[in-house]
């Protein structure tokens, strides 16, 4: 059997390990210590957000995130439908109810037009306890999301906005970094994500007081007491020591390994270029750069001559994992009742798009291994080379 090639996977470089053997001296091998607070500083002089909180997966961002806006049962929360479910579920961890956007067809995320009727119907239709707390937009695959027209709307009808960065860090929106957008903005530092802690995330925020509070909340919500005292419901959510000396090491590396994904995009883009039926999720303007965490690509089996399903299998044949675009939320079994407002637009993604093996250490012999698949299922791209 050839060894795997994985969609994305850890990309380490060596400078990891000198930040985990400082926290081992020291004995921080805890939440909280030197590493936590330094990847915290380095997380918002990279962004430029003004306060950050690591914590233990990007889903706990969102969850705090959630709870910071004050969101509770009987509330709504617009969320983006082509997205990972970590996006939607803490809607659900607070009781409330996520009514489902769809994508636009350029960025494929949260189309604007359909937020603004969403706002609209579902204020028509909501009772007295009900309330549209926030709105989720998602950066999908790293390609930023229409931010400026989502923001104005979100302004106008006075809903504050919880950025969904989890897959755009290093990515940017008129020269601004993700992660700096919401009022509340989420990170993921998961393995597969661009840079990794193994596992982890981040909440950024420009308002320092909700920073102070997502601290207080993630780690166990201890009244100032000499034995432990609570009067607020806590959680364990803080990045320990050990895992934010992995963050520090990677963070360093984060703008190589944006430089890289973006060659391999470009890459796949030189080798099917001129292939009937294959297009790229792709910027629409130069206002939005990606860090192409994931290369996905559509098939349009009418003119491919192959289809998305045949080609993934023909990769799997040779152990290499590609995946079909993430399955809409309002697709999902777990959210049928879910309110939703669709255009068909991520479920022909859906049904079409395919995610190629896109990591940073992906080696030359490696990506020879990938062409010579798609070469032979895609006969356009032969007759180019
Ligand atoms: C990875 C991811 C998350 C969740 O991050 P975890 O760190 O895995 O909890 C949330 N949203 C999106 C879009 C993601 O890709």
């Amino acid at each position: 059997m050839k060894s795997k090639i994985w969609l994305s996977s850890p990309h380490m470089s060596g400078r990891e390990i000198e930040f985990v053997k400082e926290a081992f001296d020291a004995n921080w091998v805890a939440p909280l210590g030197p590493n936590v607070d330094g990847f915290e500083r380095d997380l918002c002089d990279y962004t430029g957000a003004k306060n950050a909180a690591a914590l233990s997966s990007g889903t706990a961002a969102i969850h705090l995130a959630m709870i910071l806006s004050d969101v509770g049962p009987g509330d709504f929360v617009i969320c983006q439908s082509f997205t990972f479910s970590a996006t939607a579920n803490p809607i659900v961890y607070q009781g409330a109810t996520p009514v489902f956007v769809d994508s636009e067809p350029e960025t494929w995320n949260m189309d604007p037009a359909l937020l603004e009727e969403a706002i609209l119907k579902i204020r028509q239709r909501a009772d007295k306890q009900g309330e549209i707390k926030t709105i989720v937009p998602v950066h999908l695959y790293g390609m930023p999301a229409k931010m400026n027209e989502i923001l104005a709307i979100g302004e106008r009808h006075g809903i504050p906005v919880i950025e969904d960065a989890a897959e755009a860090l290093g990515s940017k929106y008129t020269g601004r970094p993700a992660g700096t957008f919401g009022k509340f903005s989420a990170l993921s530092f998961n393995g597969n994500k661009i840079i990794t802690t193994s596992g982890g995330g981040a909440l950024l925020s420009d308002d320092e007081e909700m920073i102070r509070k997502a601290r207080f909340l993630s780690t166990q919500a201890r009244d100032n007491a000499p034995h432990y005292q609570h009067s607020h419901i806590g959680y364990n959510y803080r990045m320990s020591n050990i895992v934010a000396g992995i963050g520090r090491g990677q963070i360093q590396v984060l703008d190589e390994r944006v430089k890289r994904r973006r060659e391999i995009n470009q890459w796949y883009r030189e080798l099917l270029k001129d292939m009937p039926g294959v297009s790229f999720q792709t910027a629409p303007s130069d206002k939005h750069f990606s860090n192409h965490w994931l290369t996905a690509i559509v098939i349009d089996p009418e003119t491919a001559g192959t289809d998305r399903e045949t080609l993934r299998l023909a990769l799997a044949e040779e152990n290499i994992e590609a995946r079909p675009l993430w399955k809409p939320m309002h697709l999902q079994p777990v959210f049928e009742k879910a309110p939703r407002f669709v255009n068909g637009v991520s479920e022909s993604l859906f049904d079409n798009g395919l995610c190629l093996p896109s990591g940073s250490n992906l080696t030359d012999e490696e990506l020879a291994r990938i062409e010579s698949v798609l070469t032979s299922l895609l006969p356009g791209s032969i007759e180019k080379r």
